[in-house]
């Protein structure tokens, strides 16, 4: 009945669904959710929430979580008790250290449970093998703009994208990946704004943009060096910024003017004029915002993409002012927090180097264990080891591989040639199917700790409800494992102790408590408990060794695969706003199954009437790595030669047509771009 949907209380906590971080009221009654709310304080979406965010929370009392351990028997999951679980994991993981070992950490939990397995991974294994799917989304971030600029996240907050007098959105679907943030852009336009869409693909967010640029898919160093160079020929570019500022320029000048125009307009696909236009409201935004997502960084030259970006701010003063900036939009809720929290194998928390004697004197001081000064395995080298036989086991932690990596045929194998898995997540997942050993996580509603939004704004989720079963927050079974295996160093009563504990180390955070995060979180940097936070990075100095900006003279790199008779089709895999990554949680909701719960096939008009395809028909894709069916979709939106899916459905998992070919700096896979034939199997 409606009654019984009216929550006896409430509980504030953090959407767990994309990187925006929108603040929300949790209702519950007789233990249960039965609604939830947009908190209207929250500075991050003041009260707005988007589909997902309002209504995608039937998998939190989704029957199928998981409740019990289970122990792989004769090919067949058993349910067991904890102690049989860990007494089993514990004898492994004890034979299995160094470099026979590696674990995978999530982009879903917690800070502090990121936090704690690095240590775990770092301190109990002695492996240097952590990475998770940030590997998959911004890498390129990370390293492009720490190159540039000193810090791999977002420079400005969004709260400041009102105000920019131009906003750039380049390679993002904001309105189906970031919807709240997306509000904040269409805003910003009714009020004065201008705003420049650069996609592949006509997207939503193009309908309400002065300038479209439809470019050729992987052009982007070449369109953004363009834009770079009218700003550097016609005299547009910030003199007073780069003189003091910057380094670099003059190699960047060079660079330019080698370019020649028939070439940039050929590659591109965009006429000089438009590119024009283009620079000019950039130049003159006074003060223009660039934001970006997966379509700059997931190619084989996706660093050298976020390069080119950064190049445009520096030359235009567009960085350290109000309403600026470079911005990567982070997909997930706490994609941010994970690298914060150093599962990356090239940093502790903090992006404090593995590789710096003093920094590992630091760690091993404090957490009283041996940890080695190397650079660990990424994520595709750690799946390249497993299936090569010399990874013998591999922890992952609420991540699916086996739909989110590029090839997965090659995942399967190398989880298939893993010794000994263990996978720990709320639903038995496609990759949770392949363990040895599966442990039953607590979701975002029934535990407490920090997430960490697109921003940099550490906010406190709140445990709502009790955990069905005998499931446990990643933090409680991380701990639990070390202690079987009689290591120190894991004894915490609360996720606050290991903030606690993680603060101390990463001066990044230094300054942040449970206590000061109550009300509205609080930006990194943050380095002291009278720091205020730090909403606008880069205001007097960079963070790089010269705290200088600097500048990167690029070439365009043609993608890995280009079409060819053969394979004619480019696919892109994308996401809907209705579903959510591999859908572990979404596909669980029948609103959103019932308005989006099927992949298709988009392709462009020409192209369709090309094949004799109307829209509808069950289609056969393949690629050189594998073969899936969709039914078809038209959209006018794509160019002719180019094809998109997403990659949330697990009976056509587009992943197994995508390539590994990778960013050779990030290691990033060109999910932007395969090739695929298509046959047309049927008519409906
Ligand atoms: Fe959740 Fe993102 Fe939607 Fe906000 S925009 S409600 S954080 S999914």
């Amino acid at each position: 009945s409606r009654n019984s949907l009216t929550p006896a209380r409430e509980v504030k906590t953090i959407c767990p669904y994309c990187g925006v971080g929108c603040g929300i009221y949790l209702g519950i009654r007789g233990g249960e959710i039965v609604s939830v709310r947009g908190d209207p304080e929250s500075m991050v979406n003041q009260g707005k929430l988007c589909v997902k965010g309002r209504f995608a929370y039937e998998f939190i009392n989704h029957p199928q979580r998981l409740k019990k351990p289970l122990i792989k028997k004769q090919g067949k999951f058993e349910e067991v008790g904890w102690d049989e679980a860990l007494k089993l994991i514990a004898d492994k993981f004890s034979k299995y250290s160094g470099n026979e070992f590696a674990s995978i950490a999530s982009a879903k939990c917690t800070n502090e449970e990121n936090y704690l397995l690095q240590k775990f991974t770092r301190g109990v294994m002695e492996s240097p093998h952590i990475d998770h799917c940030a590997r998959l989304c911004h890498a390129p971030s990370v390293v492009g703009l720490s190159r540039s600029i000193g810090s791999g996240a977002m420079s400005n907050s969004i709260a400041e994208i009102g105000q920019a007098g131009c906003i750039m959105a380049i390679g993002t679907n904001t309105t189906v990946s970031h919807p709240v943030l997306a509000l904040q852009i269409i805003k910003a336009v009714k009020t004065g704004s201008k705003l420049i869409v650069i996609n592949p693909q006509k997207i939503e967010l193009a309908k309400h943009a002065d300038i479209f640029l439809q470019h050729n898919p992987g052009s982007d160093v070449a369109l953004l060096m363009a834009i770079a160079k009218v700003i550097v020929d016609e005299g547009l570019y910030n003199q007073s910024f780069i003189e003091e500022r910057t380094e670099n320029f003059l190699k960047l000048k060079k660079s330019l003017e080698i370019l020649s125009w028939d070439e940039l307009e050929h590659i591109t696909g965009v006429e000089k004029e438009k590119i024009r236009q283009t620079a000019y409201m950039y130049a003159e935004g006074d003060p223009s915002s660039i934001l970006y997502a997966m379509g700059i960084t997931q190619h084989s030259h996706g660093t050298d993409n976020v390069l080119a970006v950064s190049n445009l701010a520096l030359l235009t003063g567009n960085l350290g002012r109000e309403s600026s900036g470079v911005n990567p939009l982070r997909g997930q809720n706490n994609v941010q927090g994970s690298c914060d929290m150093g599962t990356l194998p090239n940093v502790f928390p903090g992006y404090q180097s593995v590789e710096d004697p003093e920094i590992v004197e630091k760690f091993q001081k404090a957490w009283n264990m041996h940890l080695k000064p190397v650079n660990g395995m990424m994520l595709s080298e750690i799946f390249e080891k497993a299936r090569s036989g010399d990874l013998k086991s591999l922890y992952i932690m609420g991540e699916n591989p086996l739909l989110s990596e590029p090839d997965i045929q090659k995942v399967k194998m190398a989880l298939e040639n893993v010794e000994f898995l263990v996978v720990q997540d709320i639903f038995l997942t496609e990759t949770a199917r392949q363990a040895d050993v599966v442990l039953p996580a607590a979701s975002f509603a029934e535990k407490e700790g920090t997430f960490t939004n697109t921003e940099r704004r550490v906010q406190r989720i709140k445990k709502a409800i009790i955990a069905p079963g005998d499931s446990k927050s990643d933090w409680e079974i991380i701990s639990a494992i070390a202690k079987k295996m009689e290591k120190s160093g894991f004894d915490f009563k609360s996720a606050e102790e290991i903030f606690s504990e993680m603060t101390a180390l990463t001066p990044i955070y230094g300054g942040i408590s449970y206590d000061r995060l109550e009300n509205q979180g609080l930006h990194w940097p943050c380095l002291d408990i009278d720091d205020p936070g730090t909403p606008i990075l880069h205001q007097n100095q960079f963070n790089t060794p010269s705290h200088k900006g600097i500048f990167h003279p690029l070439e365009y790199i043609p993608s890995a695969e280009i079409p060819d008779e053969e394979y004619p089709f480019i696919l892109g895999t994308g996401r809907s706003l209705y579903q959510y990554h591999t859908g572990s949680m979404t596909r669980k909701v029948n609103g959103l199954n019932y308005i989006d719960g099927e992949e298709f096939l988009e392709i462009n008009p020409d192209d369709a009437s090309n094949l004799n395809i109307k829209g509808g028909e069950w289609l056969e894709i393949s690629s050189r790595r594998g073969t899936i069916r969709a039914r078809s979709r038209i959209n006018p939106g794509l160019l002719s030669g180019c094809v998109s899916m997403t990659f949330h459905f697990q009976e056509a998992p587009a992943n197994c047509l995508t390539q590994t070919a990778r960013d050779p700096v990030s290691g990033t896979p060109e999910l932007k771009i395969s090739t695929v034939k298509i046959r047309v199997l049927s008519e409906d």
